[in-house]
């Protein structure tokens, strides 16, 4: 779209509306200036017709992305498309911007505005990328193929099902919402993972207040329909509390001030907010939630409006198959190496929420990295020789520089310092495991799931377009355990923060570096990391207005 056809479709959008309405899309173009220029730039690449694209791609490696979250997203985002033949299946053709989903369920951004289509996204790109809004039912790792079945109901294709071959597969599917079996929770309560459920919670809160003020109610009954529930102690949930809890206090309120006292939310520690701690919740009625307390394993219901339940993930049915055939039956997560290379497959790489990395322990290592570090076969390190391998060991074991962090030691060669802190020129094996034998309890989970999917398909999609010039000049650390060196780096998380939203207009962020703030301002900084994070122009306009039109209006109450 070039700069004049974009104002000539935005004048016309508008032609007959008021002047705010004009003046609200002046402002947020002022800020959207960048973005257009992005969008008629990236256009003209697009040249290759599909039938050339097919000739030539025959010849490239077959590269098939299973999902467009976070992960596939931003690895199909950097990767060098005109080097592979890359296709995509997923049963959602947009990507969706998460962190901003609670924000969905009341009405202060709207569901449009979080999520951007998976063709816009692949259709500025020098190469072509096929997707298929399909779900894949099942990997056959032995013959590198993938069952998948179609998602667009009552197509014309007749057998909903179809086969892909891969050379490279990678896995991005995501994990799907943990019910722990309890009866009643998939009938009765409403999940907050997809977009669908942030728009259906939406209509349903809507909903609990029109049905509260209908006549003829007894107090009780009113009551009961205003009693809102979040099972789960997880981010999500505080997250949709905080929320829900503004859209009362702020807005609800004013529309339906005959039950503005009967309101209750329970979950979490704040004015107006109600929290059970130490309970389970068992089972799950239309009408009743039924929990059992720890302490004393009384069992009691307490009747309820809306629940949300948000109490964790799980593995998703096709990835378990896989591990079932791969020889990871016995696992919670489908495990990768450091570089998010799938363990017991070839050309499987597995990222985002799907999948754990499994870091290799240093201890597991120790022989190998002394001997190979022992250069004369002394039986000794000394100084020299270690410091001779300490980059390779920082880069294979990041969680050497966590430790010689919390130990505030500031160089690498201080963790060969005897019991009382006197260096030594050298030490033995024995020595060697006594100094490096707590390192691996700074082993890390990473946190902020929705950054490390991101990083962590940036960090592939780098390797892909590297992949053959590094199999002749690897790049990565030198091998303990054999010769030569590993291919690529090995995947390392960045951190640089995290937000909580407490509601209120207030925020609390945790930032790199153990900084920690909280209040006012932090919304503020939390209002411009989100805008700046959005996948694009288009969203990031989106939401900033989004914003705008709440703080002016307040959120729309209609139960569309
Ligand atoms: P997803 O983003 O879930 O993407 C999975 C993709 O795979 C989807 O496109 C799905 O349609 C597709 N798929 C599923 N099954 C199949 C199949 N069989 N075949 C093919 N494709 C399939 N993280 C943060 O760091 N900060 C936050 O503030 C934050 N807030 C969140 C708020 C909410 C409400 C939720 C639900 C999550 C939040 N997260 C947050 C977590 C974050 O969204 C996830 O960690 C992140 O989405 C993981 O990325 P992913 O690509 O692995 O999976
Ligand atoms: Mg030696």
């Amino acid at each position: 779209m070039t700069i004049l056809s974009f104002f000539t479709r935005a004048s016309r959008a508008f032609h007959g509306y008021p002047l705010s309405s004009k003046l609200l899309l002046l402002s947020s173009l002022s800020l959207s200036g960048g973005g257009v220029v992005a969008y008629s730039e990236s256009q003209a690449d697009v040249s290759k017709t599909s039938d050339q694209t097919n000739e030539k791609d025959r010849k490239k490696k077959r590269v098939v992305v299973l999902g467009t979250g976070w992960a596939g997203i931003s690895f199909l985002k950097d990767l060098d498309i005109s080097a592979y033949d890359v296709q995509v299946v997923s049963p959602r053709n947009y990507f969706a911007f998460t962190p901003l989903l609670p924000s969905v369920t009341c009405g202060t951004v709207e569901a449009r505005s979080i999520v951007e289509p998976v063709r816009n996204m692949m259709k500025k790109r020098n190469g072509e990328v096929r997707f298929w809004e399909a779900e894949c039912m099942k990997i056959d790792a032995a013959n590198k193929k993938l069952l998948c079945r179609y998602t667009v109901k009552n197509n014309s294709v007749g057998n909903d099902e179809f086969s892909l071959d891969y050379d490279y597969l990678v896995i991005a599917v995501g994990a799907q919402v943990n019910t722990f079996n309890t009866p009643g929770v998939l009938e009765n309560s409403h999940f907050l993972k997809e977009v669908e459920d942030a728009q259906k919670i939406r209509r349903s809160v809507i909903n609990c207040f029109e049905k509260a003020v209908l006549p003829g109610l007894s107090e009780e009954e009113r009551r009961i329909n205003l009693h809102f529930v979040i099972v789960g102690g997880g981010p999500t949930g505080v997250e949709f509390a905080a929320e829900l809890h503004d859209f009362v206090k702020e807005d609800l309120v004013n529309l339906y001030p005959t039950v503005k006292d009967l309101v209750k939310i329970t979950k979490f520690c704040r004015d107006g907010i109600n929290v059970q701690t130490g309970c389970r919740v068992i089972s799950l009625s239309d009408k009743e939630i039924t929990m059992k307390l720890k302490s004393t394993g009384e069992i009691c219901s307490l009747p309820r409006g809306l629940v949300v339940w948000s109490t964790g993930v799980e593995t998703r049915p096709v990835v378990k198959d896989f591990m079932d055939q791969i020889g990871q039956a016995n696992r919670r997560v489908l495990a990768t190496d450091e570089w998010l290379k799938v363990k017991g497959c070839e050309d499987v790489y597995a990222l985002g929420d799907c999948a754990t990395i499994n870091q290799r322990k240093i201890m597991e290592d120790i022989a190998a990295i002394f001997k190979a570090a022992d250069k004369d076969n002394s039986g000794f390190l000394t100084i020299k020789e270690f410091e001779d391998v300490i980059d390779d060991i920082l880069v294979m074991y990041p969680q050497v520089k966590h430790y010689l962090r919390t130990k505030q030691l500031r160089a690498v060669t201080d963790l060969l310092k005897d019991s009382r802190g006197n260096h030594r020129d050298e030490v033995d094996i024995e020595g060697f495991k006594l100094a490096l034998s707590h390192v691996d309890t700074q082993v890390k989970n990473l946190p902020a799931p929705a950054q490390v999917a991101a990083q962590q398909g940036e960090y592939l999609s780098k390797c892909f377009n590297r992949m053959n010039r590094c199999e002749y000049n690897p790049e990565g650390p030198r091998h303990f355990k054999g010769s030569g060196r590993h291919q690529f780096r090995p995947f390392q998380y960045k951190h640089f923060g995290q937000f909580a939203p407490l509601g209120g207009e207030q925020a609390a962020a945790e930032l790199p570096g153990d900084w920690v703030s909280m209040g006012r301002s932090t919304q503020w900084l939390w209002y411009s990391v989100y805008a700046s994070k959005q996948v694009s122009w288009r969203t990031r306009v989106l939401v900033v207005s989004d914003w705008t039109r709440r703080f002016i209006f307040g959120r729309d109450s209609s139960r569309i």
